[in-house]
């Protein structure tokens, strides 16, 4: 099957494709091949208007349909989602770089996940009401209004999703602009809520880089953003959002640690260090990416790992058996590949990759380094790559003020077979996603989000909801007002 991906125009407002070719040129480019696939063109002041206006237009009407209404075109588009996912995945692919064999069971599918929860749940969003004797106060939940939402590139569809599905179960319109990196995969989610029944300019798609994300933020129209991406763009956006006083929601970066005890199933812990530093390449905001291991089996754990990694499908990410991919781009494979530089110059043992492969696309070899010390660069920055970092420790007490000594707090993750050390653990771990014997699982039930330099607010589960409307209350006096004059 062949796949047209160049799409009707670059942009996806009042419930069609749109363009403006006076926008700068987005290059897509396969990571695969480095071949381009499709052109867009990022958003001109005049297509901004257009959308903030439709967004603006369509969230009065929506916020005024029942809430049972709004969560009935959710969970169709879920429907329609699960039903695309093959064609859906592959245009992941495409976006992305991530090999189908993920993009089959982690993107399309959990979008549906988030449409179709909160879809689910939108007839449920209540007030409450508060005696106060005679008197009472009743709250009512209420949108927010016309809501942003910015991208990174390593999940289009799922951010796309994640943010759209609360925001429009609580009444909200959006104005999504995906990465500049995967422009791709956020058209075909406003495609299907059109298809689902969600009124024109309910949820509309810009392209563009930085620029465009800020000229959103900053226009009055906009009551909250909720952004996924690195902390130094999460601070300025946060920035800009609060000389507005608008809400926020900050999915940002991380350095979590993965701690692995000396009575752990090496298996297990292994795979867990596998999932949580490989899986599309390595460029996941959760990702465990400095595994301290308890030196008892420090050296049994490294060889485990060679051995696993060994059985790694390195290739054509569009082939099911393939298992890991390229890097999203060019410039995403050149600023890890500095890494591994330091790694090595600063004195961290190689023990497996390291190298760029010698294939078209942006391929690095799955890296592991041994003998990290805290100080070093690859312990300290995000990478955001195929890159394992491996320290190891003696006691509990110094793993856990170790793992915590980090700006990052987005996940954290332990491997013991001593289950109330996991959770005493656990407790200690200054961390939003945490883990025991376990690692990246992020269902849609359960909240999603860091503390620390990692974030603001919550995605998914029901604390999402609190992120997505306020709370008007209403005092009702029953009696007589009383006036001191
Ligand atoms: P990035 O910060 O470079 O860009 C993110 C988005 O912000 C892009 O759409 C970009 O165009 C936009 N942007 C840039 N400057 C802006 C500005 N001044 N105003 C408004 N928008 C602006 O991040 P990236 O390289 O696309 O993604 C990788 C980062 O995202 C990593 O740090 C990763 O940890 C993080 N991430 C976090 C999560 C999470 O849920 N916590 C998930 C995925 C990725």
């Amino acid at each position: 099957m062949t796949y047209d991906l160049q799409p009707a125009g670059s942009h996806y407002i009042d419930g069609a494709y749109v363009d403006d070719t006076a926008g700068a040129e987005i290059p897509v480019i396969f990571a695969a091949t480095g071949a381009r696939i499709a052109t867009l063109h990022a958003a001109t002041p005049a297509i901004v208007e257009q959308a903030l206006a439709a967004a603006e237009k369509a969230q009065a009407d929506w916020a005024k349909l029942s809430p049972r209404e709004r969560g009935r075109v959710l969970t169709r588009a879920a429907q329609i989602m699960r039903e695309r996912n093959y064609d859906l995945s592959v245009l992941e692919t495409y976006d992305t770089g991530k090999p189908l064999q993920e993009t089959l069971v982690a993107d399309a599918t959990s979008g549906a996940d988030a449409l179709e929860y909160f879809g689910g749940l939108a007839a449920s969003l209540t007030g409450e009401h508060i005696p106060l004797g005679e008197d009472w106060v009743y709250t009512i939940r209420e949108p927010l209004g016309v809501c942003v939402g910015i991208g990174a590139w390593n999940y289009p569809t799922q951010i796309a999703c994640w943010k759209a599905a609360p925001a429009l179960a609580c009444g909200n319109a959006m104005v999504f602009k995906p990465s500049e990196t995967t422009p791709l995969c956020a058209l075909k989610v406003a495609e299907i809520l059109t298809e689902a029944g969600a009124p024109a300019g309910l949820f509309n798609v810009v392209q563009g880089m930085g620029e465009v994300g800020a000229s959103l933020v900053t226009d009055p129209r906009v009551a909250k953003v909720s952004l996924t991406g690195s902390v130094p763009t999460g601070r300025k956006v946060y920035a800009a959002a609060a000389d507005g006083m608008k809400h926020v929601t900050m999915e940002l970066g991380g350095k979590s640690p993965m701690l692995v005890f000396d009575d752990a199933d090496i298996d297990n812990a292994v795979g867990g260090a596998i999932l949580g530093n490989f899986y599309s390449s390595g460029q996941i905001c959760s990702n465990g990416t400095r595994v301290f291991v308890q030196k008892g089996i420090k050296e049994a754990f490294l060889a485990r790992l060679s051995e696993r990694l060994k059985g790694a499908v390195i290739g054509d990410p569009l082939d099911e058996a393939t298992s890991f991919g390229p890097m999203v781009s060019e410039q995403q494979m050149t600023i890890v590949q500095g890494f591994i530089e330091k790694g090595v110059a600063e004195g961290a043992r190689l023990v497996t990759g390291g190298k760029r492969l010698d294939r078209d696309g942006w391929y690095l070899e799955p890296t592991v380094f041994a003998d990290v010390t805290d100080d070093m660069t690859i312990a300290r920055e995000e990478i955001f790559g195929p890159v394992m970092s491996v320290l190891d420790f003696d006691t509990e007490e110094e793993a856990i003020t170790r793992a915590n000594a980090t700006e990052y707090g987005l996940a954290a993750g332990v491997f013991t077979a001593d289950l109330s050390r996991g959770h005493r653990v656990i407790g200690k771990l200054k961390a939003g996603s945490c883990f025991i014997n376990s690692y990246n699982d992020a269902p849609v039930e359960a909240p999603f989000g860091g503390v620390k330099m990692s974030g603001v607010g919550r995605e998914n589960s029901k604390a999402a909801i609190e992120h997505w409307s306020q709370m008007k209350s209403v005092y009702v006096r029953m009696g007589d007002v009383e006036a001191p004059f």
